[in-house]
């Protein structure tokens, strides 16, 4: 059983029905990550991106989550973040969102999944890259637009 994860109360606007009949043993969870996702959505991107879905599972060889750009595009969330702070859990959220923002609207690399334009939209959204290789993740950047934006979400 995955560590139980407290409801996004005082977030009501952001709330997502979980689907009655949905066959995932994670579906509450991955109906609040959607929520997080609209909320990075209108956020960061003025509600311009197209909708992603999100499914809590382990992807082979992955240890994070994984943007794919399938049709409809999907971000993977292996069980084991599920535990992770929900502040680290929702910039990482950030993180996969602008893989499917540069997909839609910007400009990917053959074989490079965070080039410099992922990096510097990473620093102008508040997280600071922490780059091992190719592997990426992030720092939140204090007083920057996700650690300000993070703080409007009013999580208890
Ligand atoms: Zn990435």
């Amino acid at each position: 059983m995955v560590k139980e994860w407290n409801p996004w109360r005082g977030s009501e606007r952001y709330s997502v029905a979980t689907p009655q009949a949905q066959a995932s043993n994670y579906a509450q969870d991955e109906a609040r990550l959607s929520a997080v996702v609209v909320w990075i959505n209108e956020t960061f991107f003025d509600l311009s991106l197209p909708a992603c879905a999100v499914r809590v599972g382990q992807m082979e060889g992955c240890y994070g989550a994984l943007y794919v750009s399938s049709s409809p595009p999907v971000i993977y969330v292996p069980p084991h973040m599920l535990a992770i702070e929900r502040r680290e859990l929702v910039a990482m959220m950030l993180h996969e969102v602008l893989h499917h923002w540069q997909h839609c609207a910007g400009t990917i690399t053959a074989g490079l999944m965070h080039n410099e334009e992922f990096l510097n939209q990473m620093r102008a959204l508040g997280l600071n890259p922490i780059c091992d290789g190719d592997q990426v993740g992030q720092t939140i950047i204090r007083g920057g637009r996700f650690d300000r934006a993070f703080k409007q979400l009013r999580l208890s």
